[in-house]
C-alpha cells in the first residue's frame, strides 16, 4: 500500500489494488481518493476520474485504471435518518441526509427497524446509496426511486440539490450523466409496522434463492428482449464452464463466480466463450472499467 501525499483538501489518497473494492474480487491498482466533502471532492475531479460505490457491478482490469478512483468516505459515508420535522408528516417520513458511500444493505435493515416503509424491494442488492441511486437499481418489488425526496450531485462545476421530478429517471436509470456524483440523499418512506416492511423483504429476497452465494458482480447480461440470458446460456450447456479460476455457476447460468484467485483475464475469457456459444446478442450488464469496445 502506498500513501501519496499531495492532495491541498486533505483527502487521503493511496494506490489500492481495486480487487479488494467489488464484489467480484478482481481488478488491479488505481490511484484511489477517499473523499469526506465537497471541497475534497471538487479537487478529486480535477483530474479525469471514476466513481467506485460498492463495486458491485464492475469488472475491473488486472492493470487497474489509469483515472483517480473516487470513494465516499467520513461524512459522505454517514446516515442521519432523523423525520425532517418541517418536511414529515404523521404518515410520511423525509429524513435527513444519507451519505451515497452508505451501504445499502445495512440502511435497509435499519429502515426495516425503524418501521420506515418505501425501499424494502430492494433488499439484497449489495451497492452503496449513491451507485444504486445512479442506476436506479432494483428488483420487481421496488427501486431507489420509490424512496427518494431530495437527490444531491457533484459536478466539476459544482454541486446541486435535485428531486426526481427534475430527472428523466426510469428502468434502471436515473438520467444522471457518468461522472456526475451522488453524493448524499433524502429519503422519502411511508410509516409501517417493522413485521410488515419484514415480510416485504423476505418475500423480495425469496426470489434470489437461486443466485450463487460466491463473489460475483450479479448478473452477467441482459435478458434479451425479455427472455432470460441464464436460460440461453443454459441451454448453450455452459453452466458449470470453468477459465482459471471463474467459473459459470452451476446455480444460475447468468452468473460468474470467483473460486479465489480469479483475474479478470478469466471473467473476460468466460464472456468470450458465452458470447460465441449463445447466438442471440445479448449486451452486458457488467460495466467494464477501463471501458473495453463492443467484442
Ligand atoms: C449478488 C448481486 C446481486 C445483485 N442484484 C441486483 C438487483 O437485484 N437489482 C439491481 O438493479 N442490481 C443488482 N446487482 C447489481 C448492482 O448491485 C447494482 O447495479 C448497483 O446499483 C451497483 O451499485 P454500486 O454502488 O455497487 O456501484 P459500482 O458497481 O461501484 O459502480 C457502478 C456504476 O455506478 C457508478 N457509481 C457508483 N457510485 C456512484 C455515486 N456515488 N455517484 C454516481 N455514480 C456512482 C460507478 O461510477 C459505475 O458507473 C447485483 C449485484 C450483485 C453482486
Amino acid at each position: 500500500m502506498t500513501v501519496l501525499t499531495g492532495s491541498r483538501s486533505g483527502a487521503r489518497v493511496e494506490r489500492l489494488p481495486l480487487a479488494r473494492y467489488t464484489t467480484l474480487g478482481v481488478g488491479g491498482e488505481a490511484e484511489v481518493w477517499f473523499v469526506e466533502n465537497h471541497a475534497q471532492l471538487a479537487e478529486a475531479m480535477e483530474q479525469p476520474y471514476r466513481v467506485l460505490g460498492g463495486g458491485s457491478n464492475l469488472v475491473i482490469a488486472d492493470e487497474g485504471v489509469p483515472e483517480r478512483v473516487i470513494r465516499l468516505a467520513g461524512p459522505l459515508a454517514e446516515r442521519d435518518l432523523e423525520p425532517d420535522a418541517a418536511l414529515s408528516t404523521p404518515d410520511e417520513v423525509v429524513t435527513g441526509w444519507v451519505g451515497g458511500g452508505v451501504p445499502l444493505p445495512g440502511l435497509i435493515r435499519q429502515l426495516q427497524r425503524l418501521g420506515l416503509s418505501g425501499l424494502e424491494g430492494t433488499v439484497g442488492i449489495p451497492a452503496q446509496v449513491g451507485g444504486a441511486v445512479w442506476m436506479n437499481a432494483g428488483t420487481r418489488y421496488g427501486e431507489m426511486f420509490d424512496g427518494l425526496h431530495t437527490i444531491e450531485i457533484a459536478t466539476p462545476q459544482g454541486v446541486r440539490q435535485v428531486t426526481p421530478a427534475d430527472l428523466h429517471w426510469g428502468y434502471r436509470d436515473s438520467g444522471i450523466p457518468r461522472g456526475h456524483v451522488v453524493t448524499r440523499v433524502r429519503l422519502k418512506l411511508r410509516r409501517a409496522a417493522p413485521d410488515e416492511v419484514l415480510a416485504r423483504m423476505d418475500f423480495a429476497d425469496h426470489a434470489r434463492r437461486g443466485q450463487p452465494k460466491m463473489k460475483t458482480p450479479g448478473c452477467a447480461f441482459k435478458n434479451p428482449g425479455g427472455v432470460s440470458a441464464g436460460k440461453l446460456i443454459d441451454e448453450a450447456g455452459l453452466k458449470g464452464t470453468r477459465v482459471g479460476n471463474a467459473l459459470i455457476a452451476p446455480e444460475h447460468a447468468n452468473f460468474i463466480v470467483n473460486l479465489g484467485g480469479a483475474t479478470a483475464a478469466d471473467v473476460h475469457a468466460l464472456l468470450d466463450v458465452i458470447r460465441a456459444r449463445v447466438t442471440v446478442p445479448m449486451e452486458l450488464e457488467y460495466e467494464l472499467w477501463p471501458d473495453r469496445g463492443p467484442a
